[in-house]
């Protein structure tokens, strides 16, 4: 291109560039004005309107120990806490297709290393474990820090506050897609921000999370509750909500 005629063209206000007779409604051509995106009222530093609060610092009602006859975990000063030999908490409601907000906290004294520290973690589905862990300065496989998907993703960068700081997870989880057969269609996908940092974009999970072999598909519901796992560390959660998404991986 000419280079004067395109310092004119970027010097042309936009107004004036569709100033010109039917340029209106040949712009109107490419426009949508439906549907209309439902209005959310996002306050900030709270809870989008159109959220399920699964705890947000009163009691663990929308909660159940997955472990016949355990008492659950502990609720005192707006936290929960994971009571080691507890077993693992799981939400009475089932999801497929969310994005999560999960606030949690590592135990501000030190104990252990590696997968020792701090360990806990949210299952998506109670199947695909993204990984809670004190990975501020702790040294461990990759692929089982904090923010991985444990034993399949490492995350791009470790976003760890120190211990005894309030962290968040922001995630999407898409659910696995499977046919009449029973076939995969279509894998689960998450992304993950951990402390405000992109971590995990898009990964395409290989199957459920697995400590011991290779991950693989069985089929499973399209809903199931989401998990939070005890791992023998007093490992705290403050504020955790969901939004239940529409369209997402059909
Ligand atoms: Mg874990």
């Amino acid at each position: 291109m000419n280079p004067r005629f395109l310092a004119a063209l970027l010097l042309t206000p936009l107004s004036a560039a569709i100033a010109a007779p039917g340029d209106a409604a040949r712009a109107a051509k490419t426009e949508a004005w439906t549907p209309v995106p439902p209005v959310v009222s996002a306050p900030e530093g709270g809870i989008p309107s159109d959220a399920i609060v699964l705890f947000d610092g009163r009691n663990a009602d929308a909660w159940e120990p997955v472990s016949p006859g355990s008492k659950g975990w502990k609720v005192a000063d707006g936290v929960l806490t994971v009571v080691p030999h507890s077993g693992y908490l799981r939400t009475k409601a089932s999801f497929g297709d969310i994005q999560l907000h999960v606030e949690f906290r590592e135990p501000a004294i030190v104990k252990g290393n590696g997968q020792g520290r701090g360990n806990s973690g949210v299952f998506f589905m109670g199947l695909y474990e993204l990984q809670i862990l004190d990975s501020y300065r702790n040294p461990t496989y990759v692929n089982g820090q904090a923010a991985s998907i444990y034993k399949e993703y490492a995350p791009l960068v470790n976003a760890s506050r120190p211990p005894g700081e309030w962290q968040a997870y922001d995630a999407v989880f898409v659910a696995p897609r499977f046919g009449k057969d029973g076939v995969l269609i279509s894998p689960a996908r998450a992304t993950v921000f951990h402390n405000g940092v992109l971590v995990l974009y898009d990964v395409k999970l290989t199957g459920p999370t697995l400590w011991i072999g290779v991950p693989h598909y069985a089929p499973h519901a399209a809903r199931l509750p989401l998990e939070l796992q005890e791992h023998g560390d007093a490992v705290s959660f403050r504020r955790i909500w969901v939004r239940e998404l529409k369209g997402l991986g059909d």
